[in-house]
């Protein structure tokens, strides 16, 4: 059985951050992007547990599953030359 070179799928993917690893160690150009979805807020959406809110101020308390409530995220830029970055 020989097994197959370059088989990166079953050798599982590789995350973000180490996708990002190798970036910087390759010398890519990282910069960091506001979430598009939450706009930097790190919350999307207000969930009090009730059916029908009646908060005053409904402020947002979901995190955004896109940043994971960080706000933003680093992109690599030599590898996505077509991202959209929001300042
Ligand atoms: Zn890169
Ligand atoms: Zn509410
Ligand atoms: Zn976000």
């Amino acid at each position: 059985m020989r097994t197959p070179v370059g088989d990166t799928v079953s050798a599982g993917n590789p995350t973000t951050e180490q996708k990002l690893a190798a970036c910087k160690l390759a010398g890519h150009f990282i910069t960091n992007s506001a979430c598009w979805q939450c706009g930097g807020e790190g919350l999307t959406d207000h969930d009090c547990g009730e059916d029908t809110c009646c908060c005053l101020n409904p402020e947002p308390n979901i995190r955004c599953d896109i940043c994971e409530g960080k706000g933003g995220y680093d992109i690599c830029l030599t590898c996505n030359p077509e991202a959209d970055v929001y300042d």
